[in-house]
């Protein structure tokens, strides 16, 4: 399986929830470990937990590479851990991210924190079909 594979399953999960999570986009999240899909996750009815939140649920994630729709978030309103803190903490080493989140919890900090941690972090991939996904929320949040 590719890259581009592994985003489309996370695609596939989010594209369950879409519509149904209130004011956060649905996103999907799988967890690729030693080339075998270990977890994956879609944003829970409501809008929460989050994508990433469901797929990790605790577990250790040494080295694994996570594919995620949207760009992890940096921040949480309600304090909690956000979903970059948890890829640091369960020991993810790579994040694939399909589109940039430019909410004001996200907005490249979710970036920055991962990489300021060691992660490798890449961008774009799949992102058109990602922001279509979700269109409604890039329209909300994006600037110009
Ligand atoms: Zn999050």
């Amino acid at each position: 399986m590719s890259d581009a594979d592994f985003m489309r399953a996370a695609l596939a999960a989010a594209a369950r929830n879409v519509g149904a999570t209130g004011d956060n986009p649905s996103v999907g999240c799988v967890i690729v470990q030693d080339g075998a899909v270990i977890a994956e996750g879609v944003t829970d009815v409501g809008g929460r937990p989050h994508a990433e939140e469901r797929a990790l649920s605790g577990r250790d994630a040494a080295g694994a590479t996570a594919y995620v729709t949207l760009e992890p978030c940096a921040k949480r309103t309600s304090g909690a851990l956000s979903c970059s803190d948890h890829l640091i903490k369960a020991g993810v080493t790579r994040v694939v991210i399909a589109a940039r989140d430019p909410h004001p919890f996200a907005d490249g900090a979710g970036v920055a924190r991962m990489r300021a941690a060691g992660i490798t972090v890449e961008l774009g991939l799949l992102e058109a079909e990602a922001r279509a996904q979700n269109a409604e929320f890039f329209a909300r949040w994006d600037k110009g």
